[in-house]
Protein backbone atom coordinates (compact mmCIF):
# COMPACT_ATOMS: atom_id res chain seq x y z
CA UNK A 1 0.00 0.00 0.00
CA UNK A 2 3.09 2.53 -0.47
CA UNK A 3 1.30 3.02 -4.12
CA UNK A 4 2.68 5.35 -5.75
CA UNK A 5 6.36 4.80 -5.00
CA UNK A 6 7.78 6.03 -7.80
CA UNK A 7 5.59 8.86 -8.83
CA UNK A 8 5.42 7.74 -12.25
CA UNK A 9 2.93 9.33 -14.78
CA UNK A 10 1.16 8.45 -18.08
CA UNK A 11 -1.02 10.33 -20.04
CA UNK A 12 -2.16 7.55 -22.94
CA UNK A 13 -4.11 9.80 -25.78
CA UNK A 14 -6.59 11.55 -22.78
CA UNK A 15 -9.40 13.18 -23.82
CA UNK A 16 -10.97 15.06 -21.00
CA UNK A 17 -14.45 17.21 -20.64
CA UNK A 18 -16.36 18.50 -17.97
CA UNK A 19 -19.58 16.54 -18.76
CA UNK A 20 -20.74 13.66 -21.07
CA UNK A 21 -23.00 16.07 -23.38
CA UNK A 22 -19.51 18.89 -23.34
CA UNK A 23 -17.25 18.80 -26.57
CA UNK A 24 -14.00 17.58 -24.62
CA UNK A 25 -11.16 20.67 -22.92
CA UNK A 26 -8.59 18.28 -23.73
CA UNK A 27 -7.95 16.15 -26.63
CA UNK A 28 -5.03 12.92 -26.99
CA UNK A 29 -2.93 13.91 -24.59
CA UNK A 30 0.17 12.52 -24.31
CA UNK A 31 3.11 13.02 -21.85
CA UNK A 32 5.14 10.64 -19.73
CA UNK A 33 6.85 11.52 -16.43
CA UNK A 34 9.01 9.56 -14.80
CA UNK A 35 9.51 9.71 -11.13
CA UNK A 36 11.22 12.21 -9.55
CA UNK A 37 11.20 14.58 -12.63
CA UNK A 38 10.13 17.99 -12.72
CA UNK A 39 7.90 19.07 -14.95
CA UNK A 40 6.39 22.49 -15.72
CA UNK A 41 3.30 22.78 -17.62
CA UNK A 42 2.39 25.78 -19.33
CA UNK A 43 0.07 27.55 -21.71
CA UNK A 44 -2.35 30.65 -22.16
CA UNK A 45 -5.44 30.71 -20.61
CA UNK A 46 -8.00 28.27 -21.00
CA UNK A 47 -5.90 26.27 -22.59
CA UNK A 48 -6.82 23.03 -20.38
CA UNK A 49 -3.65 23.02 -17.91
CA UNK A 50 -6.36 23.05 -14.56
CA UNK A 51 -8.00 20.38 -16.62
CA UNK A 52 -5.19 17.85 -17.00
CA UNK A 53 -4.79 18.30 -12.97
CA UNK A 54 -7.86 17.71 -12.08
CA UNK A 55 -8.56 14.63 -14.23
CA UNK A 56 -5.88 12.87 -11.95
CA UNK A 57 -8.34 13.63 -8.74
CA UNK A 58 -11.37 12.16 -11.37
CA UNK A 59 -13.10 15.66 -11.12
CA UNK A 60 -13.87 16.05 -14.73
CA UNK A 61 -14.34 13.18 -16.98
CA UNK A 62 -11.95 10.39 -19.11
CA UNK A 63 -13.79 10.11 -22.39
CA UNK A 64 -11.11 8.46 -23.68
CA UNK A 65 -7.55 7.03 -23.22
CA UNK A 66 -5.95 6.18 -20.07
CA UNK A 67 -3.72 7.96 -17.23
CA UNK A 68 -1.34 5.30 -15.44
CA UNK A 69 0.29 6.26 -11.94
CA UNK A 70 2.95 3.95 -11.11
CA UNK A 71 1.70 2.02 -13.73
CA UNK A 72 -1.49 1.50 -12.81
CA UNK A 73 -4.82 2.66 -13.95
CA UNK A 74 -6.36 5.30 -11.90
CA UNK A 75 -9.92 4.68 -12.89
CA UNK A 76 -9.19 1.48 -11.15
CA UNK A 77 -8.39 3.35 -8.21
CA UNK A 78 -10.49 4.42 -5.07
CA UNK A 79 -11.14 8.20 -4.91
CA UNK A 80 -10.02 7.81 -1.13
CA UNK A 81 -7.07 6.78 -2.34
CA UNK A 82 -6.40 8.88 -5.07
CA UNK A 83 -6.79 12.06 -2.69
CA UNK A 84 -5.07 10.64 -0.09
CA UNK A 85 -2.00 9.43 -1.94
CA UNK A 86 -1.30 12.47 -4.54
CA UNK A 87 -1.11 16.40 -3.99
CA UNK A 88 -3.19 18.40 -6.32
CA UNK A 89 -2.56 22.18 -5.58
CA UNK A 90 -5.44 24.19 -7.10
CA UNK A 91 -4.76 27.78 -8.01
CA UNK A 92 -6.82 28.86 -5.42
CA UNK A 93 -7.31 26.31 -2.37
CA UNK A 94 -9.83 25.55 0.13
CA UNK A 95 -8.30 24.46 3.05
CA UNK A 96 -11.02 21.99 5.40
CA UNK A 97 -13.10 23.14 8.15
CA UNK A 98 -11.23 21.89 11.05
CA UNK A 99 -8.12 23.09 13.24
CA UNK A 100 -5.01 23.83 11.58
CA UNK A 101 -3.66 20.71 13.11
CA UNK A 102 -6.34 18.97 11.19
CA UNK A 103 -5.58 20.39 8.17
CA UNK A 104 -2.00 19.62 8.25
CA UNK A 105 -2.17 15.93 9.56
CA UNK A 106 -5.95 14.59 8.38
CA UNK A 107 -5.24 10.82 9.34
CA UNK A 108 -4.11 12.18 12.85
CA UNK A 109 -1.03 9.95 12.95
CA UNK A 110 2.02 12.53 13.69
CA UNK A 111 2.51 14.26 16.98
CA UNK A 112 2.67 18.24 17.35
CA UNK A 113 6.34 18.18 17.16
CA UNK A 114 6.14 17.09 13.22
CA UNK A 115 3.70 19.26 12.41
CA UNK A 116 5.98 22.28 13.94
CA UNK A 117 8.50 21.49 11.80
CA UNK A 118 6.72 21.41 8.57
CA UNK A 119 5.71 24.74 9.23
CA UNK A 120 8.83 26.04 10.07
CA UNK A 121 9.72 24.58 6.78
CA UNK A 122 6.93 26.53 4.73
CA UNK A 123 8.11 29.46 7.20
CA UNK A 124 4.39 29.88 8.76
CA UNK A 125 5.42 28.91 11.83
CA UNK A 126 6.13 32.18 13.38
CA UNK A 127 2.61 33.08 12.21
CA UNK A 128 1.08 30.20 13.53
CA UNK A 129 2.49 30.93 16.76
CA UNK A 130 1.43 34.26 17.01
CA UNK A 131 -1.97 32.48 16.93
CA UNK A 132 -3.44 32.70 20.47
CA UNK A 133 -5.26 28.96 19.79
CA UNK A 134 -1.69 27.78 18.04
CA UNK A 135 -2.39 24.23 16.38
CA UNK A 136 -5.89 24.18 17.54
CA UNK A 137 -7.22 27.58 15.59
CA UNK A 138 -10.05 26.79 13.19
CA UNK A 139 -10.08 27.54 9.58
CA UNK A 140 -13.20 28.70 8.51
CA UNK A 141 -14.83 28.83 5.34
CA UNK A 142 -12.37 27.12 3.60
CA UNK A 143 -9.33 29.11 4.79
CA UNK A 144 -10.66 32.69 4.12
CA UNK A 145 -8.69 33.90 6.38
CA UNK A 146 -5.04 32.99 5.33
CA UNK A 147 -4.25 34.58 2.07
CA UNK A 148 -4.28 32.54 -1.22
CA UNK A 149 -0.60 31.75 -0.80
CA UNK A 150 -0.82 30.98 2.82
CA UNK A 151 -3.39 28.46 1.53
CA UNK A 152 -1.18 26.54 -1.23
CA UNK A 153 2.11 26.79 1.73
CA UNK A 154 -0.09 24.81 3.94
CA UNK A 155 -1.61 21.94 1.00
CA UNK A 156 2.24 22.21 0.56
CA UNK A 157 3.03 21.37 4.21
CA UNK A 158 0.61 18.59 4.38
CA UNK A 159 1.79 16.87 1.17
CA UNK A 160 5.26 17.02 3.33
CA UNK A 161 3.80 15.83 6.37
CA UNK A 162 2.34 13.13 3.89
CA UNK A 163 5.37 12.17 2.06
CA UNK A 164 3.14 12.97 -1.02
CA UNK A 165 5.20 11.07 -4.53
CA UNK A 166 2.97 12.92 -6.39
CA UNK A 167 2.56 17.00 -6.32
CA UNK A 168 0.79 19.24 -8.47
CA UNK A 169 1.32 22.67 -7.99
CA UNK A 170 -0.81 24.83 -10.12
CA UNK A 171 0.52 28.41 -9.41
CA UNK A 172 -1.99 30.99 -8.21
CA UNK A 173 -2.16 33.68 -11.62
CA UNK A 174 -2.39 36.80 -9.04
CA UNK A 175 -2.38 38.13 -5.72
CA UNK A 176 0.59 35.96 -4.17
CA UNK A 177 2.96 38.48 -2.84
CA UNK A 178 6.99 38.40 -3.92
CA UNK A 179 8.29 36.81 -0.78
CA UNK A 180 5.22 33.83 -0.44
CA UNK A 181 6.27 32.80 -4.13
CA UNK A 182 9.40 32.75 -3.16
CA UNK A 183 9.18 30.61 0.06
CA UNK A 184 6.81 28.30 -2.47
CA UNK A 185 9.54 27.81 -5.00
CA UNK A 186 11.88 27.04 -2.50
CA UNK A 187 10.47 24.77 -0.97
CA UNK A 188 8.80 22.70 -4.00
CA UNK A 189 12.76 22.52 -4.99
CA UNK A 190 14.29 21.60 -2.20
CA UNK A 191 11.71 19.66 -0.17
CA UNK A 192 10.26 17.10 -2.89
CA UNK A 193 13.74 15.51 -4.61
CA UNK A 194 12.67 12.52 -4.28
CA UNK A 195 8.74 13.27 -5.65
CA UNK A 196 7.21 13.66 -8.90
CA UNK A 197 6.76 17.54 -9.40
CA UNK A 198 4.53 19.31 -11.91
CA UNK A 199 4.25 22.71 -11.37
CA UNK A 200 1.46 24.56 -13.92
CA UNK A 201 3.58 28.03 -14.72
CA UNK A 202 2.27 31.34 -14.92
CA UNK A 203 5.70 32.83 -14.52
CA UNK A 204 9.12 31.77 -16.67
CA UNK A 205 10.98 32.12 -13.59
CA UNK A 206 8.72 28.67 -12.02
CA UNK A 207 10.04 26.69 -15.23
CA UNK A 208 13.53 27.54 -15.09
CA UNK A 209 14.58 24.72 -12.92
CA UNK A 210 12.41 21.90 -14.05
CA UNK A 211 13.61 19.43 -16.22
CA UNK A 212 11.04 19.16 -19.11
CA UNK A 213 8.53 22.34 -19.89
CA UNK A 214 5.35 20.99 -21.64
CA UNK A 215 3.01 23.65 -23.62
CA UNK A 216 -0.55 23.05 -23.99
CA UNK A 217 -2.00 25.10 -26.56
CA UNK A 218 -6.40 24.41 -27.04
CA UNK A 219 -6.12 20.98 -25.14
CA UNK A 220 -3.31 19.41 -27.27
CA UNK A 221 0.43 19.15 -26.40
CA UNK A 222 2.43 21.72 -28.87
CA UNK A 223 5.59 21.64 -27.61
CA UNK A 224 7.89 19.69 -25.01
CA UNK A 225 11.65 20.32 -24.36
CA UNK A 226 13.66 21.09 -21.39
CA UNK A 227 13.49 24.87 -20.40
CA UNK A 228 16.85 26.44 -22.60
CA UNK A 229 15.08 25.63 -25.64
CA UNK A 230 11.83 27.07 -25.76
P1 LIG B 1 -5.75 29.32 -16.69
O1 LIG B 1 -4.35 29.63 -17.14
O2 LIG B 1 -6.66 30.48 -16.86
O3 LIG B 1 -5.82 28.72 -15.34
P2 LIG B 1 -6.14 26.64 -17.84
O4 LIG B 1 -5.09 26.33 -18.84
O5 LIG B 1 -5.97 26.06 -16.48
O6 LIG B 1 -6.35 28.23 -17.76
P3 LIG B 1 -8.64 25.18 -17.86
O7 LIG B 1 -9.19 25.75 -16.61
O8 LIG B 1 -8.15 23.79 -17.82
O9 LIG B 1 -7.52 26.14 -18.47
O10 LIG B 1 -9.78 25.30 -18.97
C1 LIG B 1 -9.75 24.59 -20.20
C2 LIG B 1 -11.15 24.64 -20.80
O11 LIG B 1 -12.05 23.95 -19.93
C3 LIG B 1 -11.69 26.06 -20.94
O12 LIG B 1 -12.38 26.12 -22.18
C4 LIG B 1 -12.66 26.19 -19.78
O13 LIG B 1 -13.74 27.06 -20.12
C5 LIG B 1 -13.17 24.77 -19.60
N1 LIG B 1 -13.54 24.50 -18.18
C6 LIG B 1 -12.76 24.65 -17.10
N2 LIG B 1 -13.41 24.32 -15.98
C7 LIG B 1 -14.65 23.94 -16.35
C8 LIG B 1 -15.81 23.47 -15.65
N3 LIG B 1 -15.80 23.31 -14.33
N4 LIG B 1 -16.90 23.16 -16.38
C9 LIG B 1 -16.92 23.30 -17.73
N5 LIG B 1 -15.86 23.74 -18.45
C10 LIG B 1 -14.74 24.05 -17.78
MG1 LIG C 1 -5.91 26.92 -14.62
Amino acid sequence: DEWPAKGEVTFESVSLSYDATLEPVVTDFNLHVHGGETIGLCGRTGSGKSSVTLSLFRINHICAGRILIDGLDISCISLHTLRSRLTVIPQDPVLFSGTLRFNLDTEGSSDDSAIWRVLEIVQMKAGVLDLPEKLDFVVTEGGENFSVGERQLLCIARAIMRDSRLLIMDEATASVDLRTDQVIQEVLRTQFTHSTVVIIAHRVSSILTCDKVVVLSAGKVLEVDTPYHL
